[in-house]
């Protein structure tokens, strides 16, 4: 069936998207929705890999390129950067992240909001601002086209508290890997989880995993699912 729905994909850095939900970005771009990404830094705090020094203002035009050609790869449709302080997200006001992001997936119409777990996927600081800045907007109305709220969790995540949608790599590893070879400057990150890449799935990811968190008011709702797109209206 052709998707006509939004999905919106809210992180921190350029790579987050990548590491994380490549094959549920390729997913909804396959069945014809519409996958957009707002992302809150532009990662210029990173490392720069086998590029050598960079100034913050270098990397960050860099990363931006890297993040163009997975946004390219993975098939989003569009994607917007907030700019604010890589590694301080936490001296950010809540109130503006949340009025962004608000804003974000208001203007998209968004059906669907994908997110970090409250854990933050890696612990990274920023990733656990991000999450309570999604959940205070979702759970707050304030982005009353939003029915979901997924939490992207690590491989073959199970939970026997909450639904868990996995999506399994299959022919779109080809375009994960594209998509982190893409993010040059973070090479050493992407072989610290992934290994080396090549044409074989490596051992742990051969699925990416999405918790239902919220559907329309109910919190963690038990449900079979096949799709990110079952039960939206
Ligand atoms: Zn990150």
């Amino acid at each position: 069936m052709k998707q006509n729905k939004t999905v919106a994909f809210i992180y921190a850095h350029p790579d987050d998207e990548t590491f994380g939900c490549s094959y549920l970005i390729r997913s909804i771009s396959e069945a014809g929705g519409r996958p957009v990404l707002l992302t809150a830094t532009r990662g210029d705090a990173g490392k720069t890999g086998h590029l050598g020094a960079m100034t913050r203002e270098e990397l960050a035009a860099k990363r931006d390129l890297e993040l163009e050609k997975a946004i390219e790869i993975l098939g989003i449709a569009a994607a917007e950067q907030l700019g604010m302080g890589d590694g301080k997200l936490k001296e950010v006001e809540p109130a503006l992240l949340q009025e962004r992001i608000a804003e974000f997936l208001t203007r998209h119409r968004a059906d669907v909001v994908v997110t970090f777990p409250e854990d933050g996927l890696s612990g990274h600081r920023d990733h656990i601002v991000i999450h309570h800045a999604v959940n205070k907007v979702v759970y707050g109305g304030r982005a009353p086209s939003v029915q979901k709220l997924y939490y992207n969790q690590v491989g073959s995540y199970a939970s026997d508290k909450s639904s868990v949608l996995r999506v399994e790599a299959g022919e779109r590893w080809e375009a994960k890997r594209r998509a982190l070879e893409a993010h040059q400057s973070q090479v050493f990150s992407v072989e610290r989880v992934f290994g080396k890449l090549g044409a074989m799935v490596p051992p742990g990811h051969q699925f990416e995993s999405f918790e239902l968190a919220w559907e329309r008011g109910v919190h963690y709702p038990r449900k079979e699912e096949n799709s990110v797109f079952d039960g939206l209206i």
